[in-house]
């Protein structure tokens, strides 16, 4: 579904991604972990169209989409799920909801949120109540909820379970786990390395702009190299 081949990237004259090769076949998620810095961030911006690529391709649904416009990537079906959150909190949750699906017409957008609070219970209850007034996991629910809008075929997360209390943490991966069941095909980007690779299919490992290692995730989780750097194991 998604193939990156060379990919490189720099801010001003400093490089930063230095030839990244990875590929996601459909209904797969797929992680990038790795340190603070390494990357993974500008590598996904690079794949929404949000970040310049100076060399290598991105090529989605077997077309070249390296120098296609953000917006229309997003028509394509790759939402990014930006790091952060970035939810409008002053906004109230079924706002941010339809914000997510402002390409589409109103009776889609209605019938995508009945099914956005079936996943999340909790957004329904809060629907009509300011977003900036959700706990965090509830936020980084939303953000989720949000970016579903848009019906992505391919969904973009960058450190969803970031800044989020442990027991959040796990609940936010089993909501990611889930979105296999709904056909979206899923890249992770995490810096908490273990909770990543296990609802992941395969994995890469990022460091200072370049992948160092990619396999299967149960084979990373039980590489001693991945278990001492990233698993703390
Ligand atoms: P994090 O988890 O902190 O987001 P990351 O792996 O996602 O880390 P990036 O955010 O992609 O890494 O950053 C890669 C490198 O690019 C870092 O050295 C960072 O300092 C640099 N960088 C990121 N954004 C900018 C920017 N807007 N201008 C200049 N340099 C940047």
């Amino acid at each position: 579904m998604l193939e990156i081949s060379e990919l490189r990237s720099r801010y001003g004259r400093i490089e930063v991604l230095h030839g990244i090769n990875l590929n996601v076949q459909s209904g797969e998620i797929v992680t990038v972990v790795g340190a603070n810095g390494a990357g993974k961030t500008t590598l996904l911006r690079c794949i929404s169209g949000t970040q310049p690529v100076s060399a290598g391709s991105v090529v989605f649904r077997g077309e070249t989409i390296t120098a296609v416009p953000a917006h229309r990537r997003i028509k394509r079906g790759i939402t990014q799920s930006p790091e952060g959150r970035q939810i409008f909190t002053n906004l109230s949750v079924e706002e941010n909801l339809r914000l997510g699906a402002f390409l589409f017409s109103d009776e889609r957008v209605d019938k995508d949120m009945q099914d956005a609070f079936q996943m999340f219970p909790i957004l329904r209850e809060k629907r009509n109540l300011p977003a900036g007034g959700l706990s965090g996991g509830q936020q980084q629910m939303l953000a989720i909820a949000r970016a579903l809008m848009g019906r992505p075929n391919c969904l973009l997360l960058d450190e969803p379970s970031m800044g989020l209390a442990p027991i959040l943490v796990q609940q936010i991966f089993d909501v990611v786990s889930g979105l296999k069941a709904l056909n979206v095909t899923v890249l992770l980007v995490e810096q908490n390395a273990f909770g990543a690779l296990k609802i992941a299919d395969r994995g890469y490992v990022m460091e200072t702009g370049q992948v160092t290692m990619d396999g299967p995730a149960e084979m990373l989780i039980a590489d001693p190299r991945i278990r001492e750097a990233y698993l703390g194991i």
